[in-house]
């Protein structure tokens, strides 16, 4: 993996005035973005971050193609990635970064993920053909990386049983709608256990999406290492509270766009970002830090 300091532009000079920004949210065509893991990075390189990180939704299958991408462009890339979890019946996404790619506990964890979204995919397609609903299953076989609703949505897109994404969602794939299935459920620890083996950071997602405050007080009593406080497309601000939530337990606060690419149009790669320092905390060991 580049280290920041070989990724920074040449001849440039730490002024403080300077501000190195790097994205640390968003989906390749791996998961649900649109975007292959280069052009990711070309289009990090063309909007001026130093640094991204590819969080797809339970797959690393992005980062071989990211990091020779990353070289090529002298990009400085943290491994990252996107977990699906589940609290108390509700679904949570975890931030893990800055992991070893090869360690086996965060590989086995999204091995399980991958037969986790097959199975479930499975008892969704049955769903929607007892609803009258038949979707091409050896389509949906050939999608590489993490495969899930977004992918079902788009088939139902293009065999035209739906005019668009979101349609698929609000009749049949969103939580409560008759095709929707939660799939076995991995709990928030098994999460943050196999990120920390792998000698990770395990960030709590875009809290501002949350609807349930209680819940969201509970994961801040679990052995996070920080909160992603700058998100998509809210303003700097927002991020107030959620810092002084992590001043208060010595987290990391991180910043990413959530881009998707052409799946989610409104939100922009660089939106919402993080400096050097918070990269370099996320970099460095699991000390937290004191106030
Ligand atoms: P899955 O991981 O298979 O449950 O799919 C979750 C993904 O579906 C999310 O990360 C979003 O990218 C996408 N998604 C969820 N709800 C909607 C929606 N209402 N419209 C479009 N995309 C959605
Ligand atoms: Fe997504
Ligand atoms: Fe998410
Ligand atoms: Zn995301």
């Amino acid at each position: 993996m580049r280290s920041v300091a070989s990724s920074l532009p040449q001849n440039s000079v730490m002024c403080p005035m300077t501000v190195y920004k790097a994205d640390l949210h968003c989906h390749s065509s791996y998961s649900d973005g649109t975007d292959t893991p280069t052009e990711l990075v070309k289009l990090a390189k063309q909007i001026g971050l130093f640094g991204l990180s590819i969080t797809d939704h339970d797959t690393l299958d992005a980062y071989p193609e990211a990091e020779v991408a990353a070289a090529a462009e002298g990009i400085a890339l943290l491994p990252g990635i996107e977990f699906s979890a589940h609290h108390r019946g509700e679904a949570v996404h975890i931030l893990g970064y800055a992991f070893s790619l090869s360690s086996l506990s965060i590989q086995t964890l999204c091995a399980r993920h991958k037969s986790r979204r097959a199975h479930r995919n499975h008892l969704i397609i049955k769903k929607l053909k007892k609803l009258g609903i038949a979707l091409d299953e050896e389509k949906l076989a050939q999608e590489k990386g993490s495969v899930g609703r977004p992918h079902l949505a788009r088939l139902m897109v293009e065999q035209g049983i739906v005019a668009s994404i979101q349609e698929a969602f609000i009749r049949y794939l969103g939580e409560g709608k008759p095709a929707y299935d939660p799939g076995e459920p991995f709990s928030v620890i098994e999460t943050l256990e196999a990120i920390h083996a792998s000698q990770g950071k395990a960030i709590i997602a875009h809290p501002h999406l949350c609807a349930r405050s209680d819940l969201l007080y509970e994961l801040f009593d679990l052995p996070f290492d920080g909160i992603e406080g700058y998100y998509g497309h809210f303003p700097r601000e927002r991020a107030l509270p959620w810092v002084t939530e992590a001043k208060k337990r010595g987290w990391i606060v991180t910043g990413g766009s959530d881009y998707h690419g052409g799946t989610k149009p409104h939100s922009f790669l660089g939106s919402s970002w993080v400096d050097l320092e918070t990269w370099q905390k996320l970099e460095g060991p699991c000390i937290k830090e004191s106030f």
